[in-house]
């Protein structure tokens, strides 16, 4: 021990990456318990997610998946929350406008990188073929995924997106000085639930759910082709801002080619 600086294990704050590591699983489970047990259209959207979930699970290329990233995806939580938040946690609790802003700065930080590493590593950009082509595709064999497909993907992509968003939250902790535990909570709920229901098989496109609805079309437009646009994952900001907003029929130069129709006689 004698040879770790004291400065850095000053700026160690176990405590606190352990309290947001709790408090992350705790909200969450309440979160969904509320939802589904008070609002309707969530209980159903669990409901026709479950179902689809069940099917697929029947396929045993598809159980070795998900049961290898459950398995992993503990692992790398251990390892994010034990060796690198500590670091970028703090013990002061900051004001809410503070929290606010952080929360926001990170969200969109983190988008933005996603949406380089998706759409430049992960797929066919535009320019050039994307050199992790071959391990994006494993998500890409769900055309129309369901709400545990956020999860069905090569074991490399599963480090890689946990790594970029802590990675963001480390980087950003250095410009911006390290966050307040409900920073951590609240970006990493967010960051996991605005995920995982982008690929919500979603039931409504009625008020109050319209926004609900489009971020789960737009997913699933992406999935429906592996051209298909729409390549950030928190808003559509970045594909508003870059022409790859994707409707379903493909961005820019990218238009997915129609079914043939019948030739119809003069
Ligand atoms: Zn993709
Ligand atoms: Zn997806």
């Amino acid at each position: 021990m004698d040879q770790i600086p004291a400065s850095l294990l000053a700026s160690y704050n176990w405590q606190q990456s352990l309290i947001a590591a709790v408090a992350i699983i705790a909200i969450t489970m309440v979160l969904r318990a509320l939802g589904t047990a008070l609002v309707p259209t969530f209980r159903e959207s669990a409901r026709i997610n479950k179902a689809s979930y069940i099917e697929k699970m029947q396929r045993p290329t598809y159980a070795a998946n998900q049961a290898w990233n459950r398995k992993w995806g503990m692992f790398f939580w251990v390892v994010i929350f034990a060796a690198i938040v500590p670091f970028a946690i703090s013990t002061e609790l900051h004001s809410i406008g503070r929290v606010l802003r952080d929360c926001v700065i990170i969200l969109l930080v983190y988008d933005f990188f996603y949406y380089l590493v998706h759409r430049f590593l992960f797929h066919d950009s535009g320019y050039f073929k994307g050199p992790l082509m071959w391990v994006h595709a494993v998500h890409h064999r769900q055309h129309n995924p369901c709400r545990g497909d956020s999860s069905f993907i090569h074991p490399i992509e599963v480090a890689g997106g946990l790594g970029l968003y802590v990675g963001t939250i480390l980087g950003l902790s250095f410009v911006l000085g390290a966050f307040s535990v409900p920073t951590v909570v609240i970006t990493w709920i967010a960051f996991s639930e605005i995920n995982q229901h982008n690929h919500d098989l979603w039931p409504t496109d009625k008020f109050p759910y319209k926004y609900l609805n489009t971020m789960s079309v737009m997913h699933h437009n992406h999935h429906a082709h592996f051209t298909g646009g729409n390549f950030a994952t928190i808003s559509l900001l970045y594909d508003w801002m870059f022409g790859t907003l994707d409707y379903g029929k493909g961005y820019g130069k990218v238009v997915h080619a129609r079914p043939k129709r019948e030739k119809v006689e003069a």
